[in-house]
């Protein structure tokens, strides 16, 4: 099938490479001229495992193909993605003026049949704001040209986004109409051949499946989170409590993890935007509201424990494993990382960090500066730094050599906002040792 993908980044590539690896021809339009030129020369603008190589298995094949020009885009695909970002407003509110732009885009160019499909992440009622811009912008034309908007929110996650694509728990399809519903069946069927894993709905309920599936996610990290700082006080262990409630079967093991709180380009802001959906509607969601701020609270653990334990941090210098807002990305929206940073350098402190693959993208948000030293590996980031804090659980911080770190820290103590190890281990390796919702140890 003919395919074109609006919005190269995460979501659209991974989409553009899977279908085009399927067999389909896909294009990927961008204005981001700079990012359509580094594909062109076949690298990917960010990290993730597996999508270079389909990018340029299928770009040698012919099956996929980058440009910035929309005309050429919208005459190309008989289905057509919107893949943009939809960024937070200060209110909370989605910010959609790059889905509308692109759904006007197509009402200006459209020839033909087209199904529109919205893949970004989007708020109940923008289906509908879609086929409107659309079919004004067709309308000023003058043209009647026939077309569907169909809702088919993305659950792939960053870090394994390829095998979330190819291999997905279910592909969420909002529509009245059997004719799109048709073809996006057809198009999904490479992924759906072990069993039907496509589930139409309407619209509206589509859309909002993407919110409630973030929101439940996001629910179940800050209540882990909240029930981690009652386990610290009532003397509890969080891990041992993670376990005991994982095993029944209603509750199960997956996102039961404490931490220092969740971050990402969605989470935090899906949640926002849900919650805002329901002030639109007079429908007021305390059970997100909560979430939220239990987020925001968890985010500061980490420095409150660090500069409890050094006192005044000015001339400090903390060493930091972990930048990007979970392993296997270089994503740094709203990773815990950046609020622990910028908490350290308002208090005068230093940070030298380690991140396998995030380093770039840290430069990029704060530049060159004194008080940020990014360095090659986790054991150059302790060299005479103060303590040890742990932000993100990259397997290549399991297994320290904690003998060598501690001769390269001032002072013997890790901040661990992953729970990476056993406290007994790290206290017997000379350790003082904070974790999340555990006891502390040394
Ligand atoms: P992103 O910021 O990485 O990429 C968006 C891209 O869209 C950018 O390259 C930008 O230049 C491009 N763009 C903006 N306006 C355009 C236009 N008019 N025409 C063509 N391209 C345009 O965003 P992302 O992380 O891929 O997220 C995209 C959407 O998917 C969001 O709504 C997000 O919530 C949702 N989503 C993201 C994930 C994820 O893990 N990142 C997962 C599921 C859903």
């Amino acid at each position: 099938m003919k395919v074109t993908v609006f919005g190269s980044g995460y979501v659209g590539l991974v989409t553009a490479a899977c279908l085009a690896d399927v067999g389909n021809h896909v294009v990927c339009v961008d204005v981001d001229a700079k990012k359509i030129e580094t594909l062109k020369a076949g690298h990917c603008p960010f990290y993730e495992p597996g999508v270079d190589d389909l990018l340029v298995r299928n770009a040698k094949a012919g099956r996929l193909d980058f440009t910035t020009s929309a005309a050429d885009g919208v005459a190309h695909g008989e289905i057509i993605f919107i893949a943009v970002g939809t960024p937070p407003q200060e209110d909370g509110s989605a910010d959609l003026q790059y889905v509308l732009a692109v759904a006007r885009t197509i009402g200006q160019y459209m020839t033909d049949y087209r199904v529109v499909c919205t893949k970004s992440t989007v708020p109940v009622g923008t289906s509908a704001k879609v086929r409107e811009a659309l079919g004004s912008t067709l309308a000023g034309r003058g043209v009647d040209v026939p077309y569907d908007v169909v809702s088919n929110p993305e659950f792939l996650k960053e870090g394994a986004a390829v095998e979330d694509f190819m291999r997905p728990d279910r592909i969420i399809v909002g529509t009245d109409s059997p004719r799109p519903l048709e073809l996006m069946r057809a198009l999904y069927a490479p992924f759906n051949r072990n069993h039907d894993r496509v589930m139409a709905m309407d619209v509206q309920s589509a859309e909002l499946t993407k919110y409630a599936a973030n929101a439940m996610l996001a629910t179940r990290i800050s209540f882990m989170n909240e029930l981690a700082l009652l386990a610290e006080k009532v003397g509890a262990d969080i891990e041992s409590v993670r376990r005991g409630i994982g095993s029944d079967p209603r509750i199960g093991f997956q996102f039961l993890y404490a931490g220092c709180g969740y971050g990402g380009s969605c989470f935090p802001k899906d949640v926002k935007a849900l919650v805002r959906t329901g002030h639109e509607y007079g429908q007021t969601l305390q059970v997100l509201t909560a979430v939220e701020a239990a987020n925001d609270h968890q985010k500061h653990v980490l420095f409150d424990r660090i500069q409890a334990y050094l006192g005044d941090l000015s001339g400090k210098t903390i060493a930091l494993w972990g930048l990007a807002f979970k392993p296997n990305t270089d994503d740094m929206r709203e990773a815990p990382s950046r609020v622990l940073m910028e908490a350290i350098w308002a208090a005068g402190g230093k940070v030298r960090a380690h991140d396998p693959v995030a380093m770039e993208t840290t430069r990029a948000i704060y530049g060159e500066r004194d008080d940020l030293a990014l360095v090659p590996s986790p054991e150059v980031a302790c060299e005479g730094a103060d303590v040890l804090a742990i932000v993100t659980e990259w397997a290549v911080f399991r297994s320290p050599d904690f003998a060598a770190i501690k001769k390269l820290l001032r002072t013997p103590a890790i901040f661990d906002g992953r729970n990476l190890y056993a406290p007994k281990a790290v206290a017997d390796a000379g350790f003082y040792y904070e974790s999340i919702g555990r006891k502390t140890v040394g």
